[in-house]
């Protein structure tokens, strides 16, 4: 089964998801000259660069909204194949149901996971509900 990735509808934070955690982020959105002479600004970040072999220390990789899809561009390597494989491989894992995604919506996931304090206090309030009903029920029994 081969994966395609729609990267025209990814935005800006998927990108962002799949960067190192330890990544640096700084708001850096682009200027855009429109026909008209008007400039907007697309939303952007500048991070550390994830191209094999960039240690990146001062984060140099701009990520942008650009026209279609999002942009990519390290003003320190330029090295586009290595950053684009770098994201390729990150959304390949995203959308292939059959691979362990390790990114952000399995960390949420984890997160979910009850601490035994919160077990303690489920099961406790679930015997409680269970003696209570069984009081209810005892009580209408005593009605009739
Ligand atoms: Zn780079």
């Amino acid at each position: 089964m081969s994966i395609t990735i729609d990267y025209d509808s990814l935005t800006l934070k998927d990108y962002l998801d799949e960067l190192p955690p330890s990544n640096q982020l700084k708001w850096q959105p682009k200027n855009k000259t429109l026909a008209n002479g008007k400039t907007i600004q697309l939303s952007g970040y500048t991070t550390n660069c994830v191209a094999a072999g960039h240690n990146d220390f001062n984060p140099s990789l701009h990520l942008y909204e650009g026209d279609k899809r999002i942009v990519h561009h390290c003003y320190s390597c330029g090295n586009r194949e290595s950053i684009n494989s770098y994201f390729h491989n990150k959304f390949l894992k995203r959308f292939n149901p059959n691979s362990f995604y390790e990114g952000p919506l399995a960390q949420q996931k984890e997160s979910k996971e009850e601490t035994p304090e919160e077990a303690r206090r489920r099961i406790e309030k679930e015997n409680t509900d269970w003696v209570n009903r069984k009081a209810k029920k005892a009580w209408k029994r005593r009605q009739r």
